[in-house]
């Protein structure tokens, strides 16, 4: 008798954008304690699953050429992970992951995450896993601090190293232009920067986290602006200096206010509403700060399974 082989199954995943990022001092594990609050973007990456004699990583569009497509692309590891906690053969799964990427490399908003969030969900269905959300989010939390929150999306605060997730409710729609850079940033080297920058003598702090969670509460945009807060920043700027004449050009063509997203370097800017995220996204465009411009809204879900692969 033949084997009835699965039918691929492809997961589209949410980028995500720190709204706060409170980072506290290096703790002796060479960890920071975060603080955080994270919001899910409707910009995203979509990766196929699929049982295959040839196993393997494919990443194609956005910054495809800088990822990896061996054992070290974040993708292999959650199958290696998953396979391992169901008690599957880690070592050699027979299973083709195909990434096509839309979140930037390196960019601060948590592609790789993305794309390990997503392979979970995709491998629970190609392997028909009896596994729920919460037991998936602790094998993503095993694979990287971001992997969880992409995995839930919505808006949620974060603690611990961000993998500690309270869900927050909010009653807006938040509309982001986004830049990219030309380059990445990496995120090690931009933690290492704000341990040198403080060990220097210590840049200001953001703020307590409960004010943007009360903004978040009342849905108005301009309220939320003014909170938008990132101790990784001045790491990010030391790095890559240019980053301040992107911040200044975006608030220029009208955002409300704008911040580098996680560890940078791509820069956030959040805009009125809609039309107006189209009017600053077209004048940073001609601004030469940046390499690429994207528009995107949030809170939009986690990784879930594309609405044509759902049905039976
Ligand atoms: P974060 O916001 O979570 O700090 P990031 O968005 O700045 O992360 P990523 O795009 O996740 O950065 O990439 C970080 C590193 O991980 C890069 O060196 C990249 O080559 C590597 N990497 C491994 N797997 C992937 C993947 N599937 N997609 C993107 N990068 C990956």
């Amino acid at each position: 008798m033949l084997a009835v082989v699965p039918a691929p199954v492809t997961v589209r995943v949410p980028s995500k954008v720190n709204l706060h990022l409170a980072v506290g001092d290096l703790r002796p594990d060479g960890y920071h304690d975060l603080a955080t609050v994270f919001q899910a973007l409707s910009l995203t990456d979509e990766v196929t699953v699929a049982v295959a004699d040839e196993p393997g990583v494919e990443v194609h569009g956005e910054g495809a050429d800088s990822v990896p497509t061996g054992a070290s692309n974040l993708a292999w590891r959650a199958v290696q992970e998953l396979a391992r906690h169901v008690g599957r053969d880690a070592d050699e799964p027979k299973v083709r992951i195909v990434i096509r990427k839309g979140i930037p490399v390196s960019g601060g908003m948590a592609g790789g995450s993305a794309d390990a969030a997503a392979t979970l969900v995709g491998l629970a269905s190609l392997w028909r896993l009896d596994i729920g959300r919460d037991e998936l989010a602790k094998v993503a939390a095993r694979l990287g601090s971001d992997v969880p929150f992409v995995l839930h999306g919505g808006t949620a605060l974060g603690t611990g190293r961000g993998e500690r997730l309270v869900p927050v409710l909010t009653r807006h729609t938040y509309h982001w232009v986004l830049a990219f850079d030309r380059r990445g940033l990496s995120t090690p080297k931009v933690y290492g920067e704000l341990d040198r920058l403080r060990a220097d003598g210590d840049p200001p702090r953001i703020g307590d986290v409960e004010p943007v969670l009360e903004a978040l509460a009342t849905g108005d945009p301009r309220k939320l602006a003014l909170l938008l807060g990132n101790d990784l920043q001045a790491a990010s700027v030391s790095l890559r200096p240019g980053l301040r004449r992107t911040l200044r050009a975006g608030v220029t063509a009208g955002a409300l206010a704008g911040t580098v997203s996680g560890s940078g370097p791509t820069c956030a800017f959040l805009c009125e509403d809609a039309e107006a995220a189209l009017r600053v996204a077209a004048e940073l465009s001609g601004a030469g700060v940046c390499r690429t411009v994207r528009v995107a809204h949030g809170p939009v879900p986690g990784a879930r399974i594309t609405p044509t692969e759902e049905r039976p």
